[in-house]
C-alpha cells in the first residue's frame, strides 16, 4: 500500500491537492475535517458532536477521532493506499494511526508537508469561507486559534514522523500545478 500523509496548517492547499493525487496514483481519499461536515450536515450523533468543537477551531478529541478512522481503513482495507488529508493531528493519532496500519499489515510510507507563510494562509481561508459556507473560515479569530492548535498539537508530529526518515517538506506556494508537481517529484523520490 502506498500511504501518504498530506501535512500542513490550514489552508495550506491538502484538500485540493490531495483530489489531485488520488487520481494520479488511484488512492483512497481520508478528509477527516469532509467526514466530520458530512455527518454534521446529516445531524448525526458524531455531527452534533464534532459540530461544538470545530466551530471554535478546536479539536475533536482524539478518541472520538482515531475510532472514526479506524472505522473507515477497515472498510478501505483492500485498496492500494491512502491519502491522510488532515489526519493525525497530535502524536497520540499518530500512534492510533501506526496501530491501525499495523494490523492491516501496513504502514505510514511519508509524510509530505506543505509550506506556506502564514499571511498567505489567512488569505486563502478567508477567501474559501466566502463561498464554502465553513463558519470555521469566516471568523479571524478562529482562523487564528486553528493556528494556535496546529502550533501546539500537529506540528510535533513533524518530528515525529522526520525520526523514522518519513518526512518531506515540500514548498507549498505558487500555481495548484506547480505545486501539484513538486509532490509528484517527492512521491517519485520515495518510491525510486
Ligand atoms: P479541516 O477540514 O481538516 O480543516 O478540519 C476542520 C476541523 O475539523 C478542524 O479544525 C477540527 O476541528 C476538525 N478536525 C478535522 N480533522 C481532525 C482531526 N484529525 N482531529 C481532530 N479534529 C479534526
Amino acid at each position: 500500500m502506498l500511504n501518504i500523509i498530506l501535512f500542513g496548517p490550514p489552508g495550506a492547499g491538502k484538500g485540493t491537492q490531495s483530489k489531485k493525487l488520488i487520481g494520479k496514483y488511484g488512492l483512497i481519499h481520508l478528509s477527516t475535517g469532509d467526514v466530520f461536515r458530512y455527518n454534521i450536515k446529516n445531524e448525526t450523533k458524531l455531527g452534533v458532536l464534532a459540530k461544538s468543537f470545530i466551530d471554535q477551531g478546536e479539536l475533536v478529541p482524539d478518541e472520538v477521532t482515531n475510532n472514526m478512522v479506524k472505522d473507515f481503513l477497515e472498510r478501505n482495507a483492500n485498496e492500494n493506499g491512502f491519502i491522510f488529508d488532515g489526519y493525525p493531528r497530535t502524536i497520540a493519532q499518530g500512534e492510533s494511526l501506526k496501530t491501525v496500519l499495523g494490523e492491516m499489515g501496513t504502514s505510514v510510507t511519508m509524510m509530505l508537508a506543505l509550506e506556506v507563510e502564514e499571511d498567505e494562509l489567512v488569505k486563502r481561508l478567508l477567501e474559501r469561507g466566502k463561498t464554502s459556507g465553513r463558519v470555521d473560515d469566516q471568523n479571524e479569530d478562529t482562523i487564528r486559534n486553528r493556528f494556535r492548535v496546529y502550533q501546539k498539537e500537529t506540528s510535533p508530529l513533524a518530528t515525529f514522523y522526520s525520526e523514522q526518515s518519513k518526512y518531506m517538506g515540500v514548498h507549498g506556494m505558487g500555481t495548484v500545478d506547480s505545486i501539484f508537481d513538486r509532490l509528484c517529484d517527492a512521491i517519485e523520490a520515495k518510491l525510486s
